[in-house]
């Protein structure tokens, strides 16, 4: 079922509901009403008739005749008196006869005083008259025919006010909802041309007070991070293959000069000594885009256990020392870190070990004297570890954009590189609930700060 009608038939039940209470309240009332006024007419008209009857003025054959004539044309009152030892003394009609007086009823009126009660569709007043010392009982009775009609009117009207009313809501109900949720209709036209090759397109802003606004706020920010993600896969993608093309460019280039003519078996070193490199610089790439997709993956998937990070650091050291020869690097222990649970978190070993090597490496790699200092201590449940270097440092205008993949600082063409160690070093680090900060001066150093919640 629609939105729309769903919330127009709601409102309507909702509405309904409440009409049909104050239907039921007039109901009840008005027929009460109708009830206890009938009954105070019956007994006016008994003590008016006893009255006349005792006074004298008007003869009992007279009051027949006046009753018969009546009753022709309206509800006329059937009153009937009976003197103290219950013999009766006047009928307005013996034969027509309402009530079936009993000795029982008689005594039950002459106990209470009054007494009102029904007798088939009639309502029936007993009273106790007093006239001249003696004590009377009359009763009354009539049917309420114009009463009743009366409420049978309002019943009537009341029930088609109800359903005209039923309808009218739904009309409304349906209309204001349709109203309301129009730009809905626009927004999933919008959405509906929204595509892979049109992520640049944004739904109108419409009321940002509303929740329509909201939700095309929240639609667009969702189109905004999107964008920026496709982006950055499609850079990604060309950079991966720009940074392949050059090293396998060169390589075959290498191999063909070599191939042109005969050369001496020291010429052929040196060209398969460059053609060598250029595949050592092809497998770093490759080992370092495997990890970086490794790390970017699912974070559910890689398994985590208890990891010493002190243990993590000195492989990355020494992989590091073993791979370049000159480089050194000094690990510096706080003076709690022989506590075991303060250099211990959750992770995994190969993914810290590989973060940790790039960063001692860049410390040696961009400084003259090739020394990363690494500190290690700890600050509340975290731990933090400091990658120094007193070397170049990072300008400020690249300070923003090292971690972004194949991003290589205006300084380092000298210096080898592929730009994804830093983007690998954020992605584990972040995998392990941790962050990585840099603080850098040009010329004096550059410090690399990862803080990781350790057990
Ligand atoms: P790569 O070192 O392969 O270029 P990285 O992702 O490791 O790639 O680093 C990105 C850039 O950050 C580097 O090109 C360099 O400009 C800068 N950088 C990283 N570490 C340092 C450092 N310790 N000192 C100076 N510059 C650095």
């Amino acid at each position: 079922m629609k939105i729309r009608t769903r919330i127009a038939l709601v409102s309507t039940l909702a509405t309904t509901a409440i009409f049909a209470g104050v239907v039921v309240l007039v109901m009840v009332f008005s027929s009460s009403n109708r009830e206890s006024e009938f009954f105070r007419t019956l007994y006016d008209e008994a003590v008016t008739k006893a009255n006349l009857f005792f006074s004298g003025t008007v003869d009992a054959a007279t009051m027949h005749e006046i009753y018969l004539n009546n009753r022709e044309t309206i509800d006329e009152v059937e009153v009937a008196i009976y003197d103290g030892s219950g013999t009766l003394i006047y009928h307005d009609d013996h034969e027509i006869d309402l009530v079936k007086e009993t000795p029982e009823m008689l005594r039950e009126i002459r106990a209470g005083g009054l007494l009102e009660f029904y007798e088939g569709p009639y309502q029936v007043v007993g009273l106790v008259y007093d006239h001249a010392g003696e004590s009377y009982i009359v009763t009354a009775a009539a049917y309420d025919g114009y009463g009743l009609s009366k409420l049978a009117a309002l019943r009537t009207f009341l029930l088609s006010v109800f359903i005209m009313a039923l309808l009218l809501l739904y009309i409304a109900g349906n209309w204001i909802a349709g109203k309301a949720l129009s730009p809905v209709k626009g927004i999933v036209d919008q959405v509906e041309d929204i595509t892979g090759s049109r992520l640049g397109r944004r739904l109108p802003a419409g009321n940002p007070a509303d929740e329509l606004g909201e939700l095309s706020a929240a639609f667009n920010g969702m189109l905004d991070r999107l964008e920026r993600s496709f982006e950055a896969q499609s850079r990604f993608l060309s950079n991966i293959s720009h940074e392949l093309r050059t090293p396998l460019s060169a390589l075959r280039a290498e191999l063909e000069i070599a191939m042109l003519k005969e050369r001496t078996p020291e010429e052929y070193r040196e060209y398969i000594g460059r053609a060598s490199e250029d595949a050592a610089t092809i497998e770093s790439l490759s080992a370092g885009l495997l990890d970086l997709a490794r790390a970017g993956s699912d974070s559910s998937r890689i398994s985590m256990k208890e990891v010493r990070i002190d243990e993590a650091l000195l492989d990355a050291r020494a992989v590091v020392i073993r791979a370049n020869p000159g480089y050194e690097a000094d690990i510096i222990f706080g003076p709690d870190e022989d506590d075991e649970r303060t250099v211990t978190v959750r992770g995994n070993s190969y993914l810290l070990y590989t973060a940790f090597a790039n960063l001692i490496g860049n410390n040696c790699k961009y400084s003259p004297d090739h020394t990363s200092t690494v500190t290690l201590s700890h600050y509340g449940d975290r731990l933090q570890i400091r990658f120094s270097d007193t070397g170049t440092g990072i300008p400020s205008g690249d300070l923003d954009r090292i971690f972004e993949p194949f991003y290589r600082g205006a300084d380092s063409a000298a210096v080898k590189g592929h730009g994804i160690g830093l983007t690998l070093a954020k992605t584990i680090i972040e995998l392990h609930g941790g962050t990585i900060e840099v603080s850098s001066q040009q010329g004096e150093g550059t410090v690399f700060i990862v803080s990781i919640p350790h057990i």
